[in-house]
């Protein structure tokens, strides 16, 4: 134990470490490719790549982080999560000093299994799980009557020491190098035998209940190949690969706290490098989950359209939201890295997309529900205000010029949102009813409804007037609108996933069933096509950020197909925020 602390607290161990990596600090991100990288895995390559340097006031140029690969389950790994994980870590903009592989590491790692069997604290093990999870349980009771300075033989007795410390403990040097080997060679079934560390039955810690250092699995490996069929388990790989790195900081989440023992224990074995280990909260985001196996479930039952599904918390899903790397990246910064477990409210990662969007963010008008108005005084209006008169320079950006400007073309026909039109109005709304008037934006003047056409009960259009006159009174609000030549597309609009903040164990039935709202017959401003490089329809999709004035941020979706020459296909939005917190949909 003493030596733990020395390990952890020890200015003599950095030291050591300084003389080793002359000045450079390494750090290390090691994601497991069983999954896509979601934003907990953002927050920790922030701490990776930035934040632990700057805590630790390490200069620019010492700085180094690699990108490794944790890759020792071959069941749940697969070449799709290895290109993800390399993609995202790109797209979010950390450039590591090299990535590495764990698996890159089989053949060293088995050689210091082979060392830790020839020191006598390694063991092969021929009991079953059910006799591990027996052992382990009566090692826990035991150790928790010591505790309360009970005598464990009188709380736990031990049955037999076939159980507890384990019948293959005392096997010897030679038997044990056999095994492994044969082990190695595929000689034995899965599941038969395992190499286990000799640690401590008599631990406070169950993670010192001789871990399991290797299995048996005679799948192939999607890095490594075919020429294993043992593989190193967590606990006995990570540690050794930092040491290899010589990582100075391993930085993990504090559920792994407890696995510090075992991890300094091999390394004291082995006699090899310490990192210094630092444990910080995972991130939890309301609303949502943050763990692979659940976000793969979503993925396999289709709740949601796939990995990068825009209500997923994933990288990929955040990015087809419209999240960019700048607001992904000062979330985590906001966020911090701290050791308070805490869960982060939805609303702080929708303000700072927010405010990177803000002013920025070039503007079109947008109807998601359309009603068509046809104006009936329309020729005379455009009379009197004069050749262009219904053409309007509408600026890019309300404050920055650089984005310049557009127009936008009031026509006799044009729609307006469903939500911009009542029947029966109250002293609380502001828009447009058969007694009320409201602005049109951009024109100025009033729309006035003079009649309703229907379509059995159904609102199928509104004939109105413009009032442009002097004396005309000031309407409660202005509406935006869309012309006659606005184009359709699909908006899809997003709400949380899941109905509760922290959704518990019986996650799968909370979730939200209206969290993806799609507007089949949305339209928006033909403004919108300038935006597009008239040979690059890609472009579209290059994650390019639009404001609907009074709807919110939107970004192109990947499903789309429009062609901006020929007008032909579908085009796609998908909202990325609204523009207030309290305005849901
Ligand atoms: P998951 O439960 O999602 O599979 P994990 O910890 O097993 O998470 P890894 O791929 O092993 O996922 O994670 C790589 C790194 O990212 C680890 O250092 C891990 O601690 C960190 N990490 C994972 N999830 C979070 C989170 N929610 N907040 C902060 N860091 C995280
Ligand atoms: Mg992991
Ligand atoms: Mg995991």
């Amino acid at each position: 134990a003493r030596e733990l602390e020395w390990a952890i607290n020890s200015p003599a161990l950095l030291e050591e470490h300084a003389a080793i990596n002359k000045g450079i600090v390494r750090t290390r991100f090691p994601p497991e490719p069983n999954g896509y990288l979601h934003i907990g895995h953002a927050k920790s390559m922030n701490m990776n790549f930035r934040l632990a340097f700057e805590k630790l006031g390490v200069p620019m140029e010492q700085r180094r982080t690699i990108f490794r690969y944790d890759d020792t389950n071959p069941d749940a790994e697969s070449p799709e999560y290895i290109d993800s994980l390399r993609r995202d870590l790109a797209w979010l903009g950390w450039e590591p000093e090299r990535t590495t592989y764990s698996s890159d590491n089989f053949q060293t790692l088995y050689e210091l299994a082979v060392k830790l069997i020839e020191k006598g604290l390694a063991y092969v093990c021929d009991m079953t799980k059910a006799e591990m999870e027996a052992q382990r349980d009566l090692a826990k009771r035991r150790s928790s009557a010591r505790a309360v300075g009970k005598d464990p033989d009188l709380e736990a007795p031990i049955p037999s020491s076939d159980i507890l410390p384990g019948r293959n403990r005392e096997t010897s040097v030679e038997r044990n190098l056999k095994l492994f080997e044969e082990m190695k060679l595929g000689l034995h079934e899965e599941g038969s035998l395992t190499l286990r560390l000799k640690m401590d039955f008599e631990s406070a810690n169950p993670n010192m209940y001789d871990l399991v250092a290797y299995r048996i699995r005679y799948t192939p490996h999607p890095h490594a190949g075919k020429g294993w069929c043992i593989y190193p388990n967590y606990d006995f790989t990570h540690g050794i690969c930092d040491s290899l790195e010589r990582i100075d900081y391993s930085i993990c989440t504090l559920e792994f706290e407890t696995r510090r023992e075992p991890y300094y224990w091999i390394l004291w074995a082995l006699d090899m490098y310490r990192p210094k280990v630092y444990e910080m909260s995972r991130l939890n985001l309301e609303y949502t989950v943050l763990s692979k196996r659940r976000l793969l479930k979503l993925v396999n039952a289709k709740y949601v359209r796939g990995w990068d599904d825009p209500r997923m918390p994933t990288i990929s899903g955040l990015r087809r939201r419209g999240y960019t790397k700048e607001i992904i990246n000062n979330f985590c910064n906001d966020v911090g890295a701290t050791r308070a477990m805490n869960v982060v409210e939805m609303a702080k990662l929708f303000q700072v997309a927010r405010t990177t969007l803000a002013d920025n963010t070039r503007r079109a008008m947008a109807v998601l529900t359309p009603i068509k108005v046809v104006i009936t005084n329309f020729d005379e209006e455009a009379v009197k205000v004069g050749e262009g008169g219904m053409t309007f320079e509408v600026q890019n950006s309300p404050t920055d010029p650089s984005y310049g400007s557009h127009t936008v073309t009031l026509t006799q026909t044009i729609y307006i949102d469903s939500e911009d039109f009542r029947l029966e109005d109250d002293s609380s709304y502001f828009r447009l009813s058969p007694n009320q008037p409201v602005g049109l934006k951009y024109h100025g003047g009033n729309l006035i409804c003079d009649d309703i056409v229907k379509d059995g009960d159904k609102i199928k259009e509104l004939t109105c007037h413009l009032d442009s006159s002097e004396g005309r009174p000031k309407p409660k609000s202005h509406i935006t609108w869309v012309p006659s030549d606005g184009i359709t597309c699909e908006v899809r609009v997003y709400n949380h996933l899941f109905t509760e903040p922290e959704p518990s164990d019986r996650w799968e039935e909370e979730l939200n069933p209206a969290s993806e709202i799609v507007h089949p017959n949305a339209i928006v401003d033909p403004s919108v096509l300038e935006l597009v490089d008239k040979k690059d329809v890609d472009k579209w999709k290059s994650n390019q950020a639009l404001q609907f004035e009074r709807l919110g941020y939107f970004v192109v979706d990947t499903d789309t197909t429009f062609d901006s020459l020929t007008k032909a296909g579908k085009l796609v939005f998908n909202r990325t925020v609204s523009l207030k917190e309290d305005k849901a949909v």
